[in-house]
């Protein structure tokens, strides 16, 4: 077998298989699928032949075992549903009489019992500690403290059996940081099975500075670190030597893992005010250390000839705590501004939003709104050509909606493509932290994963649970992970595999820390605030024109590999894409619509459910899905961008806007939208497909602009 260590099915059958050697198997660890049904001369197993494999499948139909406590485990699988072996009909013979093995009734066999001396143990790095098992059971197990992963050094005590129970100990000597949130795990094994206890080890040590990375000039607004220490450290920033507390124009943001800090010194809009030296101090009760970096975020923006009034001169972060509030930093360019003020105004035309005054009320009856009530005819709506129902508005809706893309059937389905083989994760291997949302198919959670990558022991992960799943579910569950192993892009969000052992049945993909685009579009939008206790407690920072470019070619980017892997997603929208570090937007969803935004799709002939606010006339009409209506949803998208997450039509039924779509009207430019991105919406809702632009087109128009729009505009947004 140490020759196929990628089988991932066996089927040996009608043969005299008569043995299978324990640990067989080891060399195969993604064996899947195994078939030993019918074999004759088989009658025993051990159940650690199997041990090392996640198994989904175990036939073993026609094979009759010799009854005994070498099967015992046989029967324990087979009630806990493992493998499949509950929908078997399995027997053993005792005496010449075939028993069903779940009727089979052995006396003292079972399973090991075990306890550990401690469950949580903490050291300072360097010092030694001991951890006790105890075992017992009939059979009596063996005991072991495997130490394989640990980095300390270790000496095993002697085995020790006292009134039936057995026991041993493990002392770690001169203990490594490295050790950290071990956990150390005994094992007690039998010929039943084995069971496992475990001392969760925290080591102390000093803080180290593992990062600190000046940021990238115009677009970076935040340093990033890492930070080590055990308990964690405290963390003090200071800027040119004056600490830095806390405002609203600079924070730190920061995700806490079991050993590490890793995060952004975040700053708002940042200007050349904020250049200079940032050192990050970090201290616990075992030490403290320093790092600098140096942060350059923008040039002057003027020379030195263009006079400069005194007021400006003044507020500097050097003379008022830290931050330079845009607003107020910046009224010393005053004269400079007005010049730019009118030059976009010339440039961008009447619907710049430099052209607007206080926040914008995009729901509202003002002439210039960007309702789309403007385009629609109030009079009598004519009777639907389409199957749809009637009510359109799905409200309360639960787990129904799939919008079935032909595309899942793609691999394994067409001969001339390789199966695609998923990644599974080990249960074990994934500890949640908390829920993140709920989905269509069940709760998102954030989770620490271990063994993902050789680079780092655990990261952080979102995990999409799978709940109470049906047979028709399982089979969607299988289907989305295929597809999502096969598209792999920087803007497509990560998928590492699925945890299939056990259930919740669970995909694992990149934790984005903003979550998806439309929460976080709403909360950056001119009405958001942040709420403490039921009041306001400041606002976030507004998006700028420059962020806002960002965020679209990164999705036109995503798209064009769509287009590449001839994949239609059917559901572009901003509730579909997610948001990491650094603005960085990925699309994050494939073909599963959400219970949170159920009224973002309308559900026709009971079942399906269609983003019909996203899609163009022929998908309305024909149900034809293209590149092409994918580039006209992400016309939706960029007016989702541009209006801060607003729903389009939001002020019509889904019968109103299929009605409004089929005619022809499109949604109006929204007020703070230039004429350059109105006009890539405009090409996006061309009604001919083949008329719409092309999306590289559209992702090198908006890069272009992205590039060309100075980052100091956006203050003003
Ligand atoms: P979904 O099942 O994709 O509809 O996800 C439900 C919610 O969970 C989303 O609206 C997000 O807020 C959150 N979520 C999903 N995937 C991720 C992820 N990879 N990173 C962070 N949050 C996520």
């Amino acid at each position: 077998m140490d020759l196929y260590p990628g089988l991932q099915r066996l089927t040996i059958i009608r043969s005299n298989l008569r043995t299978i050697q324990a640990r067989v198997f080891s060399k195969n660890p993604q064996l899947r699928y195994i078939n030993l049904s019918k074999n004759p001369m088989l009658t025993t197993l051990s159940w650690q032949i199997f041990e090392p494999l996640q198994l989904l499948e175990l036939h073993l139909e026609e094979v009759i075992f010799a009854c005994g406590c070498e099967i015992r485990w046989l029967q324990l699988w087979q009630q806990r549903g493992e493998a499949g072996l509950s929908s078997q009909q399995l027997y053993c013979a005792s005496d010449g009489i075939n028993i069903q093995l779940q009727d089979m009734n052995i006396s003292s066999c079972d399973l090991p019992v075990i306890r550990v001396s401690h469950s949580n143990l903490t050291v300072v790095e360097g010092d030694r500690v001991t951890a006790i098992c105890n075992g017992s059971g009939a059979p009596l197990p063996d005991l072991d403290w495997p130490d394989n992963g640990l980095h300390s050094a270790t000496s095993h005590g002697a085995r020790v059996y006292n009134n039936s129970i057995l026991s041993i100990n493990i002392t770690l000597v001169n203990v490594s940081r490295d050790d950290n949130n071990f956990l150390l795990t005994c094992t007690a094994t039998n010929i039943v099975g084995m069971t496992n206890a475990s001392v969760q080890l925290t080591v102390h040590f000093p803080p180290t500075i593992v990062k600190l990375k000046e940021p990238e000039r115009r677009h970076d607004t935040c340093i990033e670190f890492t930070v080590r220490g055990s308990p964690h450290p405290t963390l003090r920033w200071f800027y040119n030597d004056k600490e830095i507390y806390h405002t609203e124009y600079v924070r730190p943001d920061m995700d806490i893992y079991q050993d590490d800090i890793e995060g952004c010194l975040t700053f708002k809009n940042p200007t050349h005010h904020n250049n200079g030296n940032y050192t990050l101090m970090a201290i616990n009760y075992l030490g403290v250390v320093t790092s600098t970096v140096y942060g350059h975020f923008l040039d002057k923006p003027f020379d030195e000839q263009v006079p400069i009034t005194p007021t400006a001169e003044t507020h500097k972060p050097e003379e008022d705590t830290f931050g330079v509030s845009v607003a107020v930093g910046l009224t010393g360019f005053a004269c400079v501004m007005l010049v730019v003020f009118f030059l976009l105004i010339s440039k961008y035309g009447r619907r710049s939003k430099f052209n607007m005054k206080g926040p914008v009320a995009v729901i509202s009856g003002e002439e210039n709104s960007a309702s789309p009530l403007h385009h629609v005819n109030h009079g009598i709506i004519s009777p639907c050509m389409l199957d749809v129902g009637p009510d359109a508005v799905v409200i309360g809706m639960t787990r129904i909606p799939i919008i079935e893309n032909p595309q899942y059937f793609r691999h394994g389905h067409n001969c001339n493509k390789p199966v695609t083989y998923v990644q599974h994760i080990k249960r074990q291997d994934i500890i949640l932290k908390r829920e993140l949302g709920e989905g269509a198919f069940g709760k998102v959670f954030l989770a620490e994963c271990y063994n993902l990558s050789s680079a780092k022991d655990k990261m952080l992960v979102a995990v999409k649970t799978l709940k109470d799943p049906t047979l028709a579910a399982r089979k969607d569950f299988q289907r989305e992970a295929e597809l999502l192993t096969n598209l792999q892009h920087e803007h497509i969000v990560k998928f590492y595999g699925v945890c299939a052992d056990g259930e919740p049945l669970s995909m694992v993909f990149e934790y984005m820390k903003h979550g998806d685009l439309n929460k976080f579009l709403r909360a950056h939008g001119p009405d958001a605030m942040i709420l403490v206790d039921g009041q306001p407690l400041q606002t976030n920072s507004e998006l700028g024109l420059s962020q806002m470019l960002h965020i679209a070619s990164q999705i036109a980017a995503g798209m064009i590999y769509l287009a590449s892997q001839h994949f239609v997603h059917r559901d572009l929208a901003t509730r579909n894409c997610l948001v990491g570090n650094g603005l960085l937007v990925k699309i994050g969803d494939f073909g599963m619509s959400r219970d949170i935004y159920s009224t973002d799709y309308y559900r026709v002939g009971g079942h399906t459910m269609l983003p019909i606010r996203w899609m163009p006339p022929e998908s309305i009409m024909y149900r034809k899905f293209t590149t092409e209506s994918d580039v006209w949803s992400f016309g939706v998208i960029l007016w989702e961008i541009f209006t801060y997450g607003k729903q389009p039509w939001f002020q019509l039924a889904n019968n109103e806007v299929i009605e409004c779509i089929t005619q022809g009207r499109v949604l109006e430019s929204p007020r703070l939208c230039p004429k350059e991105v109105n006009d890539i919406m405009l090409g996006c809702w061309q009604r001919e497909p083949q008329q719409r632009l092309n999306i590289k087109d559209i992702q090198k128009k908006l890069f272009t602009m992205m590039k060309a729009t100075p980052v100091y505009l956006d203050i003003l947004g």
